[in-house]
């Protein structure tokens, strides 16, 4: 008897192991590091019962390391937080195309790839953040504007090795062209309050500090500041306006968080379920609620903060130039000598 109760419970250990086998997975590479993020994949996991692996790194490290993976990568799906970067996984041969009905329906064309590749999940804005003390917005215009005496030591922007930097200039480069776009960064070179040095969010806490007046980031991380648990944060951010430049003059710049399937998934049904999960209207609002982004479906509102800066005309440009003209903008931040 004790031995076929033994062997029962084997039996039926075989049988669980083999179920745990057949969980329902799907591998995600991503660059976001962002706490709105967990969150949403943990809803999905709940409403599907998929599990959500991620390895997260810089975007570039990701592409590297699926070149190096091949076909034998575990990546169903890529997410990074910039167009120049998904352009580069596309042109890599790292995506496949797909044509999805419902990512059509939630993202305007204008956020996502002509031929199906990559899908934009969220949208910022690449803006200037003033001194309320020091600066008035009558002052500021454009990104151009900023290259006048009158900010002579006064701009703070992070290293050109940030690809939110690259694709401003990129966007400079495929609207001006190559001399125009250098002129520009040689000039706000010159113009610095210091050697770039700290992330967007380092920027603004310098501008408060008064090392300099004006600084140039992302808008979400604006809305990261407020709600911080850090008293540095909190307090540098309330002496700081936000300023959309080029309202009659070509728009805003803005880049999107976006999303890819690779060209070797393995779990291609379950990737598709949590692309279309992410741009569906409850996940849209906690990316706008939970990271101060704006969503890309338009049945989604901006958050309440968002909203409050108002409605801005943004750069309308094909957002895979960011990528065509990334090497350029890289190359003439090298010969601006941009970090030095
Ligand atoms: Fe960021």
């Amino acid at each position: 008897m004790k031995k076929i109760i033994l062997s029962m419970l084997l039996l039926v250990t075989i049988l669980l192991t083999g179920c745990a086998e057949k969980e329902q997975v799907v591998n995600l590479y991503t660059s976001r590091h962002y706490d709105a993020d967990q969150e949403l994949l943990d809803q999905f996991t709940e409403e599907t019962g998929i599990t959500v692996n991620v390895v997260k790194d810089e975007g570039s490290t990701l592409i590297t390391r699926m070149e190096a993976e091949g076909e034998d990568t575990l990546a169903d799906l890529f997410i990074t937080s910039d167009a120049a970067n998904l352009e580069v996984a596309k042109s890599s041969g790292l995506l496949q195309s797909i044509e999805n009905e419902v990512l059509n329906e939630n993202i305007p064309n204008n956020l996502r790839d002509d031929e199906g590749y990559w899908f934009g999940l969220t949208m910022r804005a690449r803006v200037i953040v003033y001194s309320l003390d020091r600066v008035s917005p009558d002052e500021l215009s454009t990104y151009e504007d900023l290259v006048n005496d009158k900010w002579v030591g006064k701009i703070l922007i992070r290293s050109a090795s940030n690809i939110y930097n690259q694709s401003l200039l990129s966007s400079f480069v495929a609207t001006k062209g190559y001399e125009e776009a250098k002129e520009w960064a040689s000039v706000i070179k010159n113009n610095m309050a210091r050697t770039p040095e700290g992330n967007d969010r380092a920027q603004a806490i310098a501008v408060a500090a008064g090392i300099g007046d004006i600084a140039i980031m992302n808008t979400y991380y604006i809305g990261k500041m407020i709600y911080s648990d850090d008293a540095e944060q909190t307090s540098a951010v309330e002496k700081v306006g936000v300023f959309f430049p080029n309202q009659d003059n070509g728009g805003t710049h803005v880049n999107i968080s976006g999303i890819g399937l690779t060209k070797h998934a393995k779990n291609k049904d379950n990737a598709i379920k949590l692309m279309e999960y992410l741009t569906e209207e409850d996940a849209q609002s906690i990316y706008a609620s939970a990271n101060y982004e704006y969503p890309v479906n338009p049945n989604v509102e901006p958050s309440e903060l968002l909203k409050s800066w108002g409605e801005f005309e943004t750069q309308d440009i094909n957002l895979s130039l960011l990528g065509e003209f990334n090497k350029d903008a890289v190359a003439i931040f090298e010969e601006v000598n941009w970090d030095n």
